[in-house]
């Protein structure tokens, strides 16, 4: 009997290692080409994300490896590290989080997606592209209140046919507003209408992402080695 259990554990045994060894391993390095430009952080290939949509420069793509994202052209790590530096305020680099679930969730509809934006930026894709130029971050922090507008943004955007049409109207980040006039207006009426259900919503929502280091902006402090 004792045999028996033996032979049979070391078949299992076999058909598993048979199994892995079949199992082919593509080396991300495999998937660069024209098409997967390298990422400017970490240089491995970048991936399509999100097809070209009225406000952005073009397709986005992203890294698998520390998810920078890139909208249009293929940029360099200096360029990248140049649209940071835009989010610093005072000491610290404010960053809408492409790592966030607010991106997870809101794809085309995240309120990160911002007009004019090339690079979309995650705490390990910072903490690379600052390596570049001997810096480290020290800290990062759940930026609640930018967080949470982002949330609110990135739901109401579900229900409007322009992109951030609230935050544009505060000031906090750049719009696309929808094409034809009746559209902008019904837009306008819409985020009056779902702005207290949507933030109701979005205020749960953030606080279990921040919960599970998937916030939406992300304070962080840099430091020179
Ligand atoms: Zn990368």
């Amino acid at each position: 009997m004792h045999l028996w259990f033996s032979a049979q554990r070391a078949k299992r045994e076999t058909v598993f290692m048979s199994q892995v060894r079949e199992t082919p391993v593509v080396p991300l390095e495999a998937g660069a080409g024209p098409e997967n430009p390298p990422c400017p952080a970490c240089g491995e290939p970048l991936f399509g994300w999100i097809d070209a949509r009225p406000g952005l420069a073009g397709p986005v793509k992203r890294c698998e490896s520390c998810g920078l994202g890139m909208i249009g052209a293929p940029g360099t790590g200096e360029e990248a590290l140049t649209e940071l530096d835009r989010l610093r305020d005072g000491e610290t680099l404010r960053i809408p989080n492409r790592g966030g679930f607010s991106a997870w969730f809101g794809g085309a509809g995240w309120a990160g997606l911002e007009p004019g934006r090339h690079y979309l930026f995650t705490t390990e894709a910072v903490r690379r592209l600052v390596a570049q130029r001997d810096q480290v971050v020290t800290t990062a922090r759940w930026s609640p209140g930018a967080a949470i507008a982002a949330m609110w943004q990135t739901v109401l955007n579900g229900f409007t046919f322009g992109r951030n049409v609230a935050l544009a109207k505060l000031g906090r980040a750049a719009g696309v507003p929808a094409q034809r006039p009746w559209q902008r207006r019904l837009d306008a009426a819409i985020t009056v209408i779902v702005a207290i259900p949507a933030l109701l919503v979005a205020l749960p929502l953030e606080l279990t992402a921040a919960a599970f280091g998937r916030a939406s902006v992300v304070s962080l402090q840099l430091e020179l080695l």
